[in-house]
């Protein structure tokens, strides 16, 4: 099943999000509350996909979106942003959502959306033997999780498709439209500036030193590249 979660407080908005992921094929969850949210997340595990609006009464979608990430890494979070509020992008994606919608927003670039966050989402299985081992990494392909030193890191969906590109070319500088083009897909609709926000998140999961990182290391003016 192919489930959704939509937390919106408008009732006009929701209902338009909804009718639009409908008509996609999508199973839709509607949530009017973050509290209701995630009453509606506990009893409906294999949601794949969450849509959060921010601004809401009683707790907000940053903070639905932590709450949802304490305890789920692989459900795929998208935050829905008003135009005005550019930081929110940001800050959204710092509490752990994979990407933002700015409202207004037309059926086909949510549509488009949700499918990509879906897709990685594991919604598509297959199955990939194999690990990728480069000390003191291991990413394993399969159950799609990464280990530092043995240890398990936590990572979202994205994060880890970003580590897979790396580890995938060790040594190679990649664009930063590169890695937009195979962690978001090349129909993606939106900006560069989510490659930096995510590595950065990335980093701090993951590198000795952030102020210093080592593992992935910055090409000034062009993108980034996995060891030094
Ligand atoms: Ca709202």
């Amino acid at each position: 099943m192919k489930k959704v979660l939509v937390l919106e407080d408008e009732a006009n908005i929701r209902s338009f999000i909804v009718i639009n992921l409908r008509r996609a094929g999508y199973d839709v969850i509607e949530a009017e509350s973050g509290e209701d949210a995630l009453t509606c997340l506990k009893e409906n595990p294999d949601t794949k996909v969450a849509l959060l609006d921010i601004m809401l009464p009683g707790i907000d979608g940053f903070e639905v979106c932590r709450r949802i990430r304490a305890t789920n890494t692989r459900i795929g979070i998208i935050m829905l942003t008003a135009l005005s509020q550019e930081m929110d992008k940001v800050t959204g994606l710092m509490t752990g959502a994979d990407d933002y919608v700015t409202k207004p927003f037309s059926p086909a670039e949510l549509t488009a959306r949700v499918d990509a966050l879906f897709r990685r989402a594991g919604g598509e299985e297959r199955s990939e033997p194999g690990e990728l081992r480069q000390e003191p990494f291991v990413l394993n392909v399969r159950n799609r999780t990464l280990e530092k030193h043995g240890e398990r890191i936590k990572l979202t969906q994205v994060e880890y498709s970003i580590m897979r590109v790396f580890m995938e070319n060790p040594g190679k500088a990649l664009s930063r439209e590169e890695i937009l083009d195979m962690v978001w897909g090349r129909d993606y609709f939106g900006e560069l500036k989510i490659v930096d926000v995510n590595i950065r998140r990335l980093r701090l999961k993951i590198e000795d030193n952030v102020q210093n990182p080592t593992y992935i290391t910055t090409v000034w003016g062009y993108g980034y590249k996995w060891g030094g």
